[in-house]
């Protein structure tokens, strides 16, 4: 079986060159119409396409919505766009490999367990977490807490790795 790939706007900025023939490579719709007027590629981007090495498709709901609520629970949500959630929801629906250089994207997407690579080939391996802590009590709460349940202050948020 062909492994599949889905690709994220990131991929197309990176440019096309790791694009091959033989493979299967995917994207959505909202993500082509934010890419295509990159002139330089889009001649190329065409030519996949007539080729049938790029296919555009797009994710059902039930996949939108189980993107929506992993970022959720990464607390990387409010940092995807349209065009985010969309690859993470097809790289799911598909069972492909998604290839973004966007590190909220990749994420959730190792939350999902969906595998990640970068356009340039190298693994984002780590996963982080947003939290939102207290710089004067020193707490950390979830990444949707808005204030310090001790002392009232405003929270600040940073990413937590995890191991
Ligand atoms: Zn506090």
């Amino acid at each position: 079986m062909v492994t599949r790939y889905v690709l994220d706007a990131t991929a197309f900025y990176a440019g096309t060159p790791f694009l091959s023939a033989g493979k299967q490579y995917c994207t959505t719709t909202v993500v082509f119409d934010e890419v295509r007027h990159i002139k330089k590629s889009f001649a190329a981007l065409e030519a996949l396409m007539d080729a049938g090495v790029l296919v555009l498709m797009d994710p059902d709901s039930k996949n939108l919505e189980l993107v929506t609520s992993a970022a959720k629970k990464t607390g990387d949500y409010q940092k995807l766009s349209q065009q985010d959630i969309s690859v993470l929801a097809l790289a799911k629906q598909l069972n492909a490999v998604l290839i973004s250089d966007d590190y909220a994207v990749a994420n959730v997407a190792a939350s999902m367990g969906i595998t990640v690579e970068s356009s340039s080939g190298k693994g984002i391996k780590q996963t982080r977490k947003w939290v939102s802590y207290c710089s004067a009590c020193g707490v950390a709460f979830d990444p949707d807490a808005k204030e310090c349940r001790l002392c009232g202050n405003k929270l600040k948020r940073r990413y937590k790795k995890l191991a």
